[in-house]
């Protein structure tokens, strides 16, 4: 089927970007009049703790404007159990509009409540963990976690309010991975549509390039000073660029492998523990070694040594074994791959078949050594036990 081909003689229509963005430290205290223009009756959705821990900053601007808020929690996940009770809540409430803070999965429910119940949206992203707080689209899981599919949504949030100050407050951890999911806008988006020639795809693709040039040359520089002016960089690439190559390139610049086997990987509760952007960047490497692999592709060598540099300079995981996946049977790697090779999985966008086997393969040697004598000569992949009994050793935590 050539999704392409039909896309392009078919209505396409993109959801580019928020209605507003605003940015600063004390973002939200600043954003209390754009918040009213929004409605009078706002539920907040987030986890539980996000909840109490935002309370001290966001009451009293809510407050300040005689707005009636309510708050509810989504937990488990984001699901339809939770989605469903928090419909219930918001009739309950008569809101008529929605507040999201959080991280990927508290901005997704609260998008799609939003979109489910036809009210404005805002996003108050609490981490640079993913671009979530920026998109039009919702990734719905079910209780235990695992991913079930994706839902498109009508417009991007109404506001987007970025405070540096909150998330500042957020662990390293979660900016690293923000940085893996927002590198594999590139190494997807130049699969999945590095040969188009309509100009908003191009565009897309080249602006991913440029994020991936921004995070190589700043991620270290940020991960040292936090709140510093590389850091702020960064957070912007992670979470407001990483949204506008998602909005231009629409649903033709689509995710591809990294995702997939994300997707693959969520189904095994050994693995709930590693954030979305590390298992991604984890799917980046892979990719890379199928397109070595399959293909026989000598870019793809050069790029997965790049990464595996990059990865070792940030803390971004390279190996199932830096994901805390170390004991997982050889049933459940299959349950992965086979999850990631599903007929409507992403990873079909690859410009060559891929069959269960062959992603195991894959997975197992994302760290496997290129031996190359010099820039110009052919590389040459051999499997270097020590450098894997290296990476072993090594845990991202
Ligand atoms: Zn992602």
């Amino acid at each position: 089927m050539s999704n392409v081909a039909q896309a392009s003689s078919s209505l396409i229509s993109l959801c580019v970007a928020p209605a507003r963005v605003v940015r600063a430290q004390q973002a939200i205290e600043q954003a209390s009049s754009a918040i009213a223009q929004l409605g009078k009756r706002p539920l907040i959705i987030g986890g539980h703790q996000t909840l109490e821990a935002v309370a001290s900053r966001l009451h009293a601007p809510l407050a300040e404007k005689q707005l009636e808020f309510a708050q509810a929690s989504y937990s488990p996940d984001c699901s339809e159990a939770s989605l469903a009770a928090l419909r219930e809540t918001a009739r309950q409430h008569r809101a008529d509009f929605i507040i999201g803070v959080g991280g990927g999965k508290a901005l997704d429910t609260a998008k799609l409540i939003a979109h489910q119940c036809q009210f404005p949206i805002v996003t108050i992203p609490t981490s640079a963990a993913t671009c979530a707080a920026w998109t039009a689209l919702s990734n719905v899981y079910s209780d235990a976690g695992a991913f079930l599919y994706d839902v498109s949504l009508d417009r991007c949030p109404d506001l987007l309010i970025l405070d540096y100050d909150l998330v500042g407050t957020a662990s390293q951890r979660t900016l690293v991975a923000g940085i893996g999911d927002a590198i594999a806008k590139w190494y997807e988006a130049s699969v999945s549509s590095g040969h188009s020639d309509q100009t908003l795809i191009v565009a897309a693709v080249q602006q991913a390039r440029i994020l991936r040039d921004i995070l190589f040359q700043k991620s270290a520089e940020a991960l040292k000073n936090p709140g510093g002016e590389a850091w702020q960089q960064v957070v912007d690439a992670s979470v407001l660029l990483a949204g506008v190559i998602g909005g231009i390139g629409g649903a033709q610049c689509r995710t591809v492998a990294a995702h997939a086997v994300h997707n693959g990987l969520t189904h095994l509760p050994a693995a709930h523990d590693a954030l979305h952007g590390e298992k991604v960047a984890y799917g980046i490497l892979v990719q890379l070694r199928l397109e070595e692999m399959v293909q026989g592709n000598q870019l793809a060598v050069t790029a997965r040594q790049q990464l595996l540099k990059f990865y070792d300079e940030i803390g971004l995981p390279k190996t199932l074994e830096d994901l805390g996946l170390a004991h997982i049977t050889l049933a459940e790697l299959r349950q992965a791959a086979e999850v990631a090779c599903a007929t409507n999985s992403d990873i079909h966008r690859l410009p060559f078949k891929v069959v269960p086997e062959q992603l195991m393969a894959a997975m197992v040697s994302t760290s496997s050594f290129v031996m190359s004598h010099s820039s110009s000569a052919t590389p040459r992949i051999t499997a270097d036990k020590g450098q894997m009994a290296k990476d072993k050793g090594l845990k991202n935590k």
